[in-house]
């Protein structure tokens, strides 16, 4: 067992080295934050492994060694953490950090700006810029090193848009030998690409699975999700209930609900007709970006109103308060651009 004090790691712009204390060097690239226990001992080895995966997970998890995002800013209201973080090609991310009653919960940006361009969202204003490789996914869990029990996917990006990454992320965080996060205390919000959809319905994961659907017809939500105008919202709910099935898992549908756009009757006839009876929650959320003429906050009657119709039809439903307004955290707030 080799001591802790034994261990440096140099960072050699994307190259890193270990002197161990047998007083042999390894160089390795990228970033081990990318990597699974066991392709680090294929590459490296065991001793090597051991020494780095041991520094990194559980001795200084914030540690800046390994890091490749940078921290520009941490802004705080009673009960949301918001973290900037400047990538290596001047471009920022956010993160952001929930507490609750009911514990922790850390919220993970996928990507740099996000093609989807939702019109109650920031981050998408400006397009997609790249995807995020697992390894800086990964380093925004670590930076915020809180008691986390909790991670969403619902940051800045659509994750299934970048399918492999997120997938090597959820195994990176799951893995027994790093830091052995429990697969159910991980979701993944989605406004549904098929293709990805039905590609995370195979896997064998027990995550937990949002489906960010905020309309009930194909012409408005064409319209609040424009990146989804190639598929059909009949066989995105569908694939979506079709997961819910194969994995016995309670399917959970945000819908923001928009006042004159997205909360006649019909619309909560249809999600009753979908949703009722069935192992499903409707998350209800009010807009939170800046004052538009199109877009309307629903006050509390609105929300209470729409939820009882939803309950009458026997379909589980809450009202979920949206944290870190003031601080420009919440849902669609969250912003991706160049520094
Ligand atoms: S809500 Fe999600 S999918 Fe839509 S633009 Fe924002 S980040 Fe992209």
């Amino acid at each position: 067992m080799y001591a802790e004090n034994k261990l440096k790691g140099i960072i050699m712009d994307t190259k890193y080295r270990i002197l161990n204390s047998e007083g042999s060097i390894t160089d390795f690239f990228l970033c081990p934050t990318g990597f699974l226990y066991n392709e680090f001992v294929t590459n490296f080895g065991c001793t090597v492994a051991d020494e780095v995966f041991y520094s990194l997970y559980k001795k200084n998890r914030s540690s800046s060694i390994y890091r490749q995002i940078i921290p520009i800013n941490i802004l705080t209201d009673p009960s949301t953490k918001k973290y900037v973080f400047k990538l290596y090609d001047n471009r920022q991310i956010e993160t952001v950090c929930i507490k609750r009653r009911t514990g922790t919960t850390v919220c993970l940006s996928t990507q740099s700006g996000c093609s989807v361009r939702c019109i109650f969202c920031e981050s998408g204003k400006n397009g997609l810029h790249r995807n995020l490789s697992a390894s800086e996914i990964i380093q925004q869990f670590l930076f915020v090193n809180e008691n986390v029990n909790r991670i969403v996917f619902m940051g800045i990006g659509e994750p299934l848009n970048n399918y492999e990454e997120v997938l090597k992320a959820i195994h990176i965080l799951r893995d027994r030998k790093g830091l052995d996060f429990p697969t159910d205390g991980i979701t993944i919000s989605t406004v549904g690409p098929l293709p990805a959809l039905h590609r995370l319905k195979q896997e064998s994961l027990k995550i937990q699975l949002t489906l960010s659907l905020h309309a009930t017809d194909q012409v408005t939500r064409n319209e609040l999700i424009p990146g989804m105008v190639n598929f059909s919202i009949n066989e995105t709910i569908s694939e979506a209930l079709s997961w819910q099935r194969k994995h016995n898992r309670k399917l959970t549908i945000a819908y923001l609900l928009l006042p004159g756009i997205n909360d006649s009757e019909r619309d909560s006839q249809r999600l009753v007709q979908w949703f009722g009876h069935k192992n499903v929650i409707i998350n209800l959320m009010s807009y939170n970006g800046p004052k538009s003429l199109k877009l309307v906050t629903a006050n509390n009657n609105q929300l209470h109103k729409f939820m009882e119709i939803l309950k009458n039809g026997f379909v589980d439903a809450a009202i979920r308060k949206a944290n870190g307004g003031k601080i420009n955290a919440a849902c669609g707030q969250l912003i991706a651009k160049e520094i």
